[in-house]
Parts: C-alpha cells; structure tokens; sequence
C-alpha cells in the first residue's frame, strides 16, 4: 500500500487515517501552511506548526487544532508524523511521514533561498517526495533576495525624491511582511491594507518580530501619505481604494515579473521577482537533495518538472490538485486575501 494516495478530498494517508492539506473537509487534516488553497475550511481537526497555527484561526475561526515545533514527533495511528521548515511564509513546513520503513515528504510550496522570516528550506531524505512546480520552467531563476531589496529601496528612494507614494503591491500572507525587510531600511512610514494589517496584527500578538506600520484608514488625511510607502494585496490596486495615494506609482513583488509581459498585463509601473517559491534550480536541488526514488508533480508546471526528470533518471508522475497559485497577480482574489 502506498503511504499517500490522491483522492477527490486530496492527499491522503490511509495508514494514519488523515489527509495533508485537502481541498474537502475531513476529518483530520495536517496543514503545511496557512495559504487559503492549503488550508482550507470545515475539517474536523488540524495539526499544523505553531507559526501556522494564529493565522489559521484568524481565517477558519474557532477550530479544532494542535501545533508542533520543527523536529517534533507526532503519531497518527501507528504513522509517525513530523513537520519540517519549508521556507516558503511564516510557519510553512514540509510534513515528513514514516510508516513501516517507508518515508514520504510532501513539501506543500517551498523556496529554497532563506529569506529572513521564513525559516531555512531543509531537505529531508525520503522514498517519495511530492513536490509543487509552480514556477518549474528554466526561465524563472530568482535573483538573489539582497539585490532585489537593494533594487527595491533604490526604487523608493526615488519616488520620494519626485514626492511619489511608493505602492508595492504583495500578497498579504507570505510577501507583505518579507519586504518590509527591504523598506525599513529606506522609511518607517509605512502604510498597509486592512487585509495586510490583520495578518501583521496576528503575528505580532502571537511574538512573530515585525516593525510597526500604519493601517490605512478613511480617517487619515491624505498628505500623511505623500512619499510614504504602501502595502496592497492584488486586487485593491484597480479600486477606488487607491485614489487618496495621488501622486503614487506602483510595483509588483512576485516571481511572475521574471517575464516582462506581466508588467503590461497587471498595469503596473513596475516589478520586482521577488518570490515565495523555488525557481529551476531551486527545485531541482530540493527534489535531488531528497534522494527521492519517486517524484509526484503537483500544481504548476508539472509536464514539464516531471518529463524533465524522468528524462534524467528520477522516477516522476503528474499529480492533479486543487491548490492554486497565490502569486498569480491580479486575477481571481480569494475575497479573505483582501
Ligand atoms: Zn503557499
Ligand atoms: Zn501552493
């Protein structure tokens, strides 16, 4: 018997009798971060790291849960669960199941680059990995996150100096709170959306270290905002939200930048390819370092992962899901994103 199946709820662990991230509520579920396509609503019980776990009850409410460290060992019927850091957000972890001498990983999103606040990415040796392929095409090799910062505070430098609010425009859970990284450097008056806020507020409260910012409210006079910086969500830069930021220009944080067009397509002055995921080299790093003797494929660009590496001897399948990709820019908002 395989140690995870792919049903119609999502991965599931027969033996341990508990699915990883579904899409469909269950019984139990284990969570490898808070990210609304991993972690969704109305499963009985949920384990997840203890960084996952206030930001998990800010979006499912009251639910029934238990958080683990790193490293730490929880049984499951007979399964022997443990939770690894993923480096994608705060909390993000890769879940390691053993069961009989037989090891399998599924990694959730991962980003090999350590960025600060998420933890550092660590391979953990397995006989299945299953691993994501959001940004699985050769062209997307992140630039290392230093230049990007120094790019960016370069980039608000000079919209303060032409008296321009600077709109860095980053999902709410994950990237609004790694650049801040990059800006206070630059300025401490920073501004974010009431989506941005909720999310800050919880991770403070909960011991997570991050400089204070303002929430943008309908309360505060405009010219507060002048050479300030702002922290939008996707979404609430085509909304009338944005008028009170005049005169603004605004950038794009996410890995989809790496390909010019998307400037265009989001109607965005510009981007920076900052990303929360693994590019190429990343990815083929992580699943080699594994030792992995099978590689499930999941969302992204998983033809091409998975014919790239059975072309280089490593056994692969494509795996159909139900995550989405949180950094696809300016389309469908999960209305609790905003
Ligand atoms: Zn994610
Ligand atoms: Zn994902």
């Amino acid at each position: 018997m395989a140690l995870i199946t792919f049903t119609d709820q999502g991965l599931y662990c027969e033996a341990g009798r508990f699915y990883i991230d579904p899409w469909r509520p269950v019984d139990h579920a284990v969570i490898t971060h808070a990210h609304s396509d991993h972690a969704r609503w109305g499963s009985g019980h949920y384990l997840c790291h203890h960084d996952t776990l206030p930001i998990l009850r800010l979006r499912l409410g009251n639910i029934n849960t238990q958080s683990v460290a790193w490293g730490e060992t929880v049984y499951k019927n007979g399964v022997k669960i443990s939770l690894h850091p993923a480096g994608h957000i705060i909390g993000s972890s890769q879940i390691r199941i053993e069961y009989k001498g037989e090891v399998c990983v599924v990694s959730g999103d991962y980003k090999t680059e350590p960025d600060g606040i998420s933890g550092s990415f660590e391979p953990v040796r397995c006989d299945n990995f299953i691993t994501e392929s959001t940004f699985a095409l050769p062209i997307y090799q992140w630039e290392p996150q230093d230049l990007l910062f120094d790019k960016m505070g370069k980039w608000i430098q000079n919209n303060q100096q032409e008296g321009k609010t600077s709109v860095l425009i980053a999902y709410s859970l994950g990237k609004a709170q790694r650049i801040l990284q990059a800006i206070t450097p630059v300025t401490q008056n920073i501004f974010v959306h009431g989506a941005i806020w909720n999310t800050h507020k919880t991770l403070q409260d909960h011991g997570i270290v991050l400089p204070d910012v303002q929430r943008v409210t309908p309360d505060i006079p405009k010219e507060k905002f002048r050479s300030s910086v702002v922290i939008a969500p996707p979404g609430a830069t085509e909304s009338s939200w944005m008028k009170r930021f005049q005169p603004y220009v605004t950038a794009v944080c996410s890995g989809w930048m790496q390909v010019r067009g998307n400037f265009r397509r989001n109607n965005t002055d510009a981007g920076f390819a900052l990303s929360d995921h693994a590019d190429w080299s990343g990815l083929l790093s992580a699943i080699d370092a594994t030792g992995a003797s099978k590689v499930f494929v999941t969302h992204g660009f998983q033809s091409v992962l998975s014919r790239y590496l059975n072309e280089k001897g490593i056994e692969a399948a494509e795996v159909k899901t139900a995550y989405g990709e949180e950094e696809t820019i300016s389309l469908i908002e999960n209305p609790d994103e905003i």
